[in-house]
């Protein structure tokens, strides 16, 4: 959103109405919102440990940082912030940063904001402030679009966005609709508005509403509270309904790969106690053990729930790896530029350029000219810059998620029997040690099908071989992560670590000299002096070989494991008829467990975001995805899918 600037305070000129009041913002955002939500009271008489407010509007984020401020000095150590806005038209980075500046006392917590932004692109952010006690989910859409795919239980409201008069569309009924399923009994509003379609608006679906005095000049304000039980409505797709189970004090996750040890992770920010168990006797032993991945997003032409999704998540990543290693010892912010070798690809990227869908801030084009000059390297074709990228060592990176008070890492423990009972998962491992829990993470990769309870999930693993060699071998240095038909990251712990093979058929381990030379032939085609000296020291190469776990539709399998029985069983009318409207049918699951696999080659980017997406499930917090986005990694998909297509 372009905005003019008017005395250091931003002003729009499409809606011709200020972002705040640039005399007295701080004190009028915590009049209106703060006090007009009656946040003291709630925060004091309050135990539970996460609070959540949403608002509309986002702009310059004054809100947010007067609200986590005064939540800062106001809340006990046990509670949390869960702040949820939504932005139609963001600002840039640049006007956000200097607004800020009339604001010097949220110094800390604006520093952190700016240097967690998200692009401008639809999707949802989520931001962690104070090691994980404040968050800020970042919703880029329009306020009702964005709500109706919100799953979340809201607190309070802040009714902001520019004076109805002014921006009639944003105050809608539709709004007014979501605002209600998003309630419960006792969620309070505040606004700065007093106009007669509000109140109306906000009274038709089941708010009480009252006018107080407004703020400095302003005559009136509105505020409210919610007065009726919230029933949830029945969806269309019942088989995707997620379940809600008491927060656990201890879950058991098998597998320390990355899936395993992000969830580990945003589960032990949370305070719960988590014992991770791995058949190996070190982390990341199988597919997230290779010494460098990439982590970018292959964006498609035109947006897709899958281009979101890795969008979203390479944000989210990058932001927990800002995190966790802030020196950037076992990873690097940089470019990854992806290079066209054919023609097909290069008209698919000319395409995606064209279509404008994604900004400059995600992805930009380059002439062979530019990506040699970038590079300072030989580039023979044309490509893509993608920001919003890096390599990671993902082991280092497991290592450092493993490494929490909360966390529990049992080597050499593989799972080998699951049964419930009394409420309970008995958990046995190879080791012949038992664990009882309510609640239980498989992540496993191609082993999560290996239990009866899921062993209906298509999961399948593909061979690929990295190979390795000195970086003393080559006067070349590289500072950006190319791809073509494989990958090269910059040197780490003084090797080059490139390829991967991609092989259907073959299930060996042993590493091959015919995959050493697909791997320099894929890295001629890119990058042809680096490859010639490569090739002249070939006896040097080592490698290691792994597998990814892929699934059909080429997204990963997260979120409750279905009852297989039941859900065939309840579901039989789709075999039938794909449209069958189901009324008081809701889908079953094995209770408290789940299953995070099926990242294939990209788990550096959608692990850590599906970590945090099944962290917030289990503790009935707000979802950091969109439903269309965590219904599309449901694990009933299949079940759905094969029956329809009569196969089951
Ligand atoms: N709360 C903001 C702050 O603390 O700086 C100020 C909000 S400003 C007055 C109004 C914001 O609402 C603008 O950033 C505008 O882009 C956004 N907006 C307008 N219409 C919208 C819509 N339909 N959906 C979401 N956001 C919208």
């Amino acid at each position: 959103m372009r905005v003019t600037w008017r005395d250091h305070s931003p002003h729009s000129e499409a809606f011709d109405d200020i972002y705040f009041n640039p005399l007295h913002g701080k004190e009028e955002s915590l009049y209106v919102f703060w006090q007009g939500n009656l946040l003291n009271e709630k925060l004091a008489g309050n135990v539970q440990t996460v609070f959540t407010i949403a608002e509309t509007g986002f702009g310059t984020g004054l809100n947010f940082l007067c609200t986590a401020q005064s939540f800062i000095g106001q809340s006990k150590e046990a509670q949390c912030l869960h702040f949820i806005s939504v932005e139609k038209y963001p600002l840039a980075l640049t006007d956000l940063a200097k607004s800020h500046t009339c604001w010097p006392e949220f110094k800390s917590l604006s520093d952190q904001l700016i240097q967690q932004y998200p692009p401008s692109t639809p999707g949802v952010y989520t931001l962690a402030f104070l090691e994980g006690r404040i968050k800020l989910t970042l919703i880029i859409g329009d306020a009702a679009s964005g709500f109706s795919q919100l799953s979340a239980m809201v607190d309070a409201w802040y009714l902001d966005g520019f004076a109805p008069s002014k921006n009639p569309e944003m105050w809608s009924d539709a709004l007014f609709q979501q605002m209600a399923r998003l309630s419960h009994k006792g969620t309070t509003f505040a606004t700065f508005t007093a106009a007669g379609a509000v109140r109306r608006g906000l009274q038709a679906v089941g708010f009480e509403v009252e006018k107080r005095k407004g703020f400095g000049q302003k005559r009136e304000r509105l505020v409210g509270r919610y007065l009726q039980d919230n029933i949830p409505e029945p969806t269309v797709t019942p088989w995707f309904d997620l379940p809600s189970q008491a927060r656990p004090e201890q879950v058991v996750i098998s597998g320390a790969g990355l899936a395993g040890c992000t969830t580990a992770w945003a589960l032990a920010q949370r305070g719960i106690k988590v014992t991770v168990l791995d058949a190996a006797d070190k982390p990341a032993q199988g597919g997230s053990g290779n010494p460098q991945g990439a982590l970018y997003t292959k964006l498609s032409v035109k947006p897709t729930l899958q281009s979101e999704l890795h969008l979203c998540a390479s944000h989210f990543s990058l932001n927990l790896l800002r995190q966790l290693d802030p020196e950037q010892t076992f990873w690097s912010e940089c470019e990854v530029v992806q290079i066209a070798t054919d023609d097909a690809e290069r008209t698919r990227q000319q395409a995606l350029i064209n279509e404008a869908a994604y900004p400059q801030e995600i992805v930009e084009d380059g002439s062979k000219d530019t990506l040699s000059k970038l590079t300072q390297q030989t580039v023979t074709h044309d490509g893509l810059i993608m920001k919003l990228a890096g390599w990671v060592s993902p082991a280092d990176f497991c290592r450092a998620l493993l490494n929490h008070p909360c966390i529990d890492y049992v080597p050499d423990s593989q799972l080998t029997e699951l049964t419930y009972q009394d409420g309970m998962w008995i958990v046995q491992t190879a080791a012949q040690k038992t664990y009882h829990t309510s609640t239980v993470i498989l992540c496993q990769a191609e082993a999560t099908s290996q239990f009866v309870q899921t062993q209906h999930l298509p999961l399948k693993p593909i061979r690929g071989q990295v190979s390795i060699i000195p970086a003393s071998v080559t006067n070349q240095k590289l500072n950006q992560v190319i791809c073509g038909d494989g990958y090269i990251s910059p040197p780490f712990r003084d090797h080059y670590c490139f390829g991967a093979t991609f092989e259907l058929k073959s299930t060996s381990l042993e590493i091959t000299d015919s995959g050493h030379d697909t791997n320099l032939h894929n890295l001629a085609k890119v990058l042809p002096d680096l490859a010639a000296d490569f090739e002249k020291s070939k006896h040097l190469l080592t490698g290691r070989v792994s597998f990814r776990c892929s699934t059909p539709d080429y997204l990963p399998i997260v979120g409750p494991a279905p009852d297989p029985e039941t859900t065939l069983e309840r579901f039989a009318p789709l075999r039938k008829d794909r449209k069958w409207k189901f009324s008081n049918v809701s889908a079953s699951h094995l209770p408290g467990l789940y299953v995070n696999c099926g990242h294939g080659s990209k788990g550096l980017v959608t692990t850590p975001l599906c970590g945090e997406y099944l962290a917030a499930l289990i503790c009935a917090e707000p979802l950091p995805m969109r439903k269309p986005i965590h219904d599309a990694l449901n694990p009933s998909r299949f079940l759905i899918k094969n029956l329809i297509r009569k196969q089951i």
